[in-house]
């Protein structure tokens, strides 16, 4: 019988966690819309709301602050538009991002800048993924609006500076947003020091298709969905409320797991990078400090094997890893170029809260097997005379 695979694309999605799955079937079999004013609706709307003071206590922020959405793309474009629509009405129309942002920001951004006349300036990475401050602060100018610069990067796993960027923006008036999907498992978003932010619950353990905008209640905003006006007219459209309540119970139980799977994490990764290091013309990407990356996350450049050769000999050996990032079509990685990263292959190896050392091993059994495989293949005949 062949060996289950071994998955290590936690951050593209990970695994719904055991107790999310028992309030998601509970809550998904009830027959009420949880703005009806009747008993039904009463005991699904206090379940939500139970939800939303469950992320608000896990973020520090009060539950004014929380709305819920089907996922991080959409949090991520409700706070940049809204934000920059209700600031042009006060005559900002520029905004800063970085050239590592995942599409969810970065296209959002561009597409103001290409159809709704707002100034976009792309701050480009250094070569470890990370965004320099100075220079965020440097493009800033009088009609700046809004700041985009991700807490950590979805491939790199390169975690930025914000603690620098915040106050010199709030003394400006600039808002902060920050794209925290990918910090969400392993760091505590009490600390983070953005006016906005979001979470994906797919990538802490809830399912699929929903999130939040944490929105600092002081920041003006113009809403992206009209409607209903549920979420205090910030969220239109009726609660998904068996999501959202599994979300709330997904975020408490990341929290409380969160210091276990960054140590966890850690030995994975690093074991993972020993080992690949081991084999020979194989690269650790992004920052070198363990303080300035995600534990979860480890990049390698591959030398002397084609990308999509590798990818889909890895993926027929049982180990499903991502190639840039899953979450976009294209096959050539932005970031990656951004970064300057030249290389016949890129991974990216990424584990999550359900993961186990004996995953680590068997992953590094193969991509041994598989990198040295490709390799004696690929090496030139040698004609003899
Ligand atoms: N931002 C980052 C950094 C991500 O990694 C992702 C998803 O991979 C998103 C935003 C989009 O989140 P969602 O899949 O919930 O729309």
């Amino acid at each position: 019988m062949a060996a289950t695979p071994v998955y290590l694309d936690h951050a593209a999605t990970t695994a719904v966690r055991p107790e999310v799955r028992t309030v998601l079937q509970t809550w998904v079999a009830e027959t009420a819309n949880a703005s009806a004013a009747h008993a039904a609706g009463r005991r699904v709307r206090e379940a939500v709301e139970e939800a939303r003071e469950r992320i608000a206590g896990v973020v520090g922020r009060p539950t004014t602050d929380i709305v819920f959405t089907a996922g991080g793309t959409e949090a991520d474009n409700a706070a940049i538009k809204g934000i920059m629509w209700a600031a042009r009405e006060r005559g900002r129309t520029h905004m800063v991002t970085s050239g590592v942002e995942h599409p969810a920001v970065a296209s959002a951004c561009q597409w103001l800048a290409e159809h709704d006349g707002a100034t976009l300036t792309v701050v480009p990475p250094r070569a470890d993924g990370t965004v320099d401050p100075e220079q965020v602060l440097d493009a800033v100018r009088p009609e700046t609006a809004l700041v985009s610069v991700m807490a950590a990067n979805n491939e790199l796993g390169a975690v930025n500076d914000l603690a620098s960027l915040a106050q010199p923006l709030r003394d400006r008036a600039i808002v902060l947003h920050s794209d925290s999907v990918q910090v969400a498992a392993t760091h505590d978003l009490r600390d983070l020091p953005a006016d906005a932010f979001v979470i994906s619950g797919h990538k802490i353990g809830a399912p699929q298709g929903v999130g939040v905008m944490v929105l600092d209640q002081g920041v003006p905003v113009v809403p992206l969905l009209h409607g209903g006006g549920q979420d205090g007219g910030l969220r239109s459209g009726t609660f998904a409320a068996a999501l959202d309540i599994a979300l709330g119970v997904a975020t408490v139980a990341a929290a409380h797991d969160r210091d276990r799977l960054a140590r966890d994490a850690q030995r994975q990764t690093d074991h993972l990078a020993a080992s690949l290091s081991a084999l020979g013309g194989v690269t650790r990407n992004g920052p070198v400090d363990p303080v300035d990356r995600l534990p979860t996350h480890l990049h390698v450049s591959v030398d002397g094997v084609s990308g999509p050769e590798l990818t889909a000999s890895l993926d027929r050996a049982g180990l499903h890893v991502a190639a840039g990032s899953a979450c976009s079509t294209g096959s050539a990685s932005r970031v990656v170029a951004a970064c300057g990263i030249l290389a016949d292959a890129v991974l990216r190896l990424t584990v999550g809260w359900s993961t186990t050392d004996e995953d680590v091993h068997r992953a590094a059994a193969i991509l041994s097997e598989v990198i040295s495989g490709l390799r004696s293949e690929s090496r030139p005949l040698r004609i003899f005379g």
